[in-house]
C-alpha cells in the first residue's frame, strides 16, 4: 500500500506558504501563479493555518471586493490537519473525505516537509490499481 512518502517522492517537498498578515490579494497571486488550490500559512517557520480557494469564495460572498485588502488570517482555517510521511495514502484520503478538505500538509518533527492534495492521492491510487490489473492479467494469461 502506498505511503505519503511515495507521493512526495513523485512531486517533491515544495510548499507554497504565506504570512497571516499578508493581504488576500497576495494569496490570489500565489494561487494563480502556481496553479494551486491552497497555501499553508506560516509564522517563524511554524504552521499556523491553511487557506484555500474555498475560503476566498466564502470571503467574497461575505465581504465582496473589500476582501482583497484584508489579511489572510481573517479567512484561513486555524486548526490544520496534517500528516507524516509514514502515513498510508488510504488513511489520509479517508481523513480528507471525512473532513471535506482536499489538502494536507506533511510535517516531519513539526516542520513542513511537503503537501499532498486529493489529486496527488487519486493519481497514486490509479497507478496502484493499474499495476494490480496488469499483474492479474499476466497471471490469468500464464494460466490459460
Ligand atoms: P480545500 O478542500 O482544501 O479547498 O479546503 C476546504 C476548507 O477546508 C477550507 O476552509 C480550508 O481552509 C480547509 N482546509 C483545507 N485543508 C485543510 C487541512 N489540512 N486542515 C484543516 N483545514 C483544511
Amino acid at each position: 500500500m502506498g505511503r505519503i512518502s511515495d507521493v512526495l517522492r513523485g512531486k517533491g517537498a515544495a510548499v507554497c506558504t504565506i504570512g497571516a498578515d499578508e493581504p488576500v490579494s497576495a494569496l490570489l497571486a500565489m494561487l494563480t501563479e502556481h496553479n494551486i488550490g491552497a497555501v499553508v500559512v506560516v509564522a517563524d517557520d511554524e504552521v499556523v493555518g491553511i487557506v484555500s480557494e474555498r475560503d476566498v469564495v466564502r470571503g467574497v460572498h461575505r465581504r465582496s471586493s473589500a476582501l482583497l485588502g484584508t489579511a489572510v488570517a481573517e479567512i484561513m482555517s486555524h486548526e490544520v490537519v496534517s500528516c507524516v510521511p509514514e502515513d498510508d495514502v488510504d488513511s489520509v484520503m479517508r481523513t480528507m473525505t471525512e473532513g471535506r478538505f482536499r489538502h494536507v500538509p506533511v510535517l516531519v518533527e513539526g516542520r513542513l516537509a511537503g503537501i499532498v492534495s486529493i489529486g496527488d492521492m487519486v493519481k497514486v491510487r490509479i497507478g496502484e490499481l493499474e499495476d494490480e490489473r496488469a499483474h492479474l492479467h499476466s497471471y490469468l494469461a500464464a494460466g490459460s
